[in-house]
């Protein structure tokens, strides 16, 4: 049996070793994504795995060097701009489009050996909590398939966790790598804003889009974020890379903790805050200085996101407009007629909610009062996060007020659903790198994940801080 949840390191030196072959790895996720297609996380497979898979196999045949990732399969949530197939951000609006170059990131993982074989579900655009807002179906809990998974990346989150492949990568704008893996009870890196470049990936808010690895451990993480961060000459928001690789381990001084007050306040969910307390009593033991912390603007954190990142919407979907990408509405005889019925067929309930909630906010009369004010909001959450962290290295809190819901639940309640990012929007905000990782699971058997967030390319202390908080917490991680 081939067994691709194996450490990616730990696959890949099998691959060059010759004890696996790449071919064999793809197999074996192409079998596990037809066995599991049920839980609809994956939206498409590429056609070309297989012989991107006997090039790897090839090469090491022929002794050539092969990189890092040699063989190691992912997914890539269906965002990414990938050759060969359909770039869909799970909307009908772009469901003919084939793109017509590669985004960065999957080029960097490509160029170091690892093989894309499927694209996966998503929020159409991104935009959700639960996967329920693709316009191809929602994706199942890995855990229990009447729950959500997760949002926006609930397809990538079940991929990594149904052992559909090695790792996933996807976008996270607010929360939408650390929220599903939370739900579905995997690691989910969201990096410091522009270490990985956005160059080829479908824009939800460019002043938040990042990109980042779902795991099944920190290592794994670390080993993608090296192979995928770097400045990038397409994308003018990339920052340089930090010279030592982040895959090594680090010893800072300044270990103190801060845990956040108000991610254990109102509306956070009893069952996640004891997880929570528990893993800070399991710090403590382990001689670890914990201390509450309190970031006064963090109240105001959800209604700033959802004012500022609708307003980029609103701007970036501007382009869909059935002339340029994708969906074209072919009854339409005039320009007006293409504009409107593209946009008003081809575009999903939540699309249309922040497209209008972008353009009012940012429409002359209301400017003021909504948008400079959510910016003046943001500056000051930087700065609270800015003092926070010359006191504490890491902060931690929940990564998600509760656990994973059942479908349909909160499907028609677009304000219960925003509700679930009120613990990750912050971070997006502010910039700075942030990292879920496992820390037990409810009565029920959920997944529960607990947040830690460091200071913008402090990328080497989180990773540390969450591979040390990883094996303390080994235990309480569901099998
Ligand atoms: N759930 C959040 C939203 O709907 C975050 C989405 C994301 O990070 N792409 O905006």
């Amino acid at each position: 049996m081939i067994d691709v949840t194996r450490p990616i390191a730990e696959l890949a030196r099998a691959v060059q070793s010759g004890e696996l072959t790449a071919r064999q790895l793809v197999e074996a996720c192409l079998a596990a994504i037809e066995t599991k297609s049920s839980y609809h996380a994956v939206l498409e497979l590429n056609a070309a795995a297989l012989g991107q898979a006997d090039a790897v196999d090839t090469r090491i045949v022929a002794g050539e060097s092969v990189g890092v990732l040699a063989g190691v399969p992912f997914i890539a949530k269906d965002n990414f701009l990938t050759l060969g197939g359909h770039t869909t951000a799970a909307s009908h609006i772009l469901k003919p489009f084939e793109a017509p170059y590669q985004s960065t990131a999957i080029a960097k993982l490509e160029a170091a050996g690892a093989i894309m074989v499927a694209k996966a579900n998503m929020d159409a655009f991104g935009h959700g909590s639960s996967t329920e807002n693709s316009d191809f179906g929602p994706t199942k809990n890995p855990v229990d398939p009447t729950m959500v998974p997760g949002g926006s990346s609930g397809g990538p989150a079940a991929a990594v966790a149904l052992g559909l492949c090695s790792f996933a990568v996807a976008t996270d704008t607010g929360g939408s790598i650390r929220q599903p893996a939370s739900f579905s009870g995997v690691v989910g890196l969201k990096p410091t804003y522009g270490l990985v470049s956005r160059y080829g990936v479908v824009a939800m808010a460019s002043s938040t889009d990042t990109i980042g690895p779902l795991t099944r451990s920190v290592a794994d993480a670390a080993l993608v974020l090296d192979v995928m961060s770097g400045q990038d000459p397409a994308d003018a928001t990339t920052i340089e890379r930090q010279a030592e690789p982040y895959t090594t381990t680090w010893r800072s001084g300044k270990a103190k903790i801060g845990l956040i007050k108000e991610y254990l306040g109102e509306g956070i969910d009893p069952e996640v805050k004891a997880a929570t307390l528990a893993a800070v009593a399991r710090f403590r033991a382990a001689g670890l200085d914990v201390e509450e912390v309190s970031l006064p603007s963090l109240d105001l954190a959800l209604a700033c996101y959802y004012i500022i990142v609708p307003a980029e919407i609103s701007s970036n979907l501007s382009r869909y407009d059935g002339i340029k990408y994708g969906y074209s509405a072919p009854e339409a005889k005039t320009l007006a007629e293409t504009y409107d019925l593209t946009r008003s067929q081809g575009f999903g309930a939540e699309a249309k909610r922040r497209i209008l909630i972008g353009t009012y906010v940012l429409s002359s009369g209301y400017y003021d009062a909504y948008y400079k004010k959510a910016q003046a909001v943001r500056t000051l959450l930087i700065q609270d996060f800015t003092k926070a962290f010359e006191t504490y290295g890491v902060l931690i809190g929940p990564t998600s007020p509760i656990t994973a819901f059942p479908l349909g639940q909160k499907a028609h309640d677009p304000l219960a659903m925003y509700l679930a990012d009120l613990c990750t929007v912050a971070v997006s905000l502010v910039g700075a790198p942030a990292i879920s990782i496992p820390s037990g699971h409810t009565k029920a058997g959920l997944p529960i994940g607990l947040q830690l967030i460091a200071a913008q390319q402090d990328e080497r202390r989180l990773l540390a801080a969450a591979d040390a908080a990883e094996a303390l917490l080994q235990d309480r991680v569901v099998a």
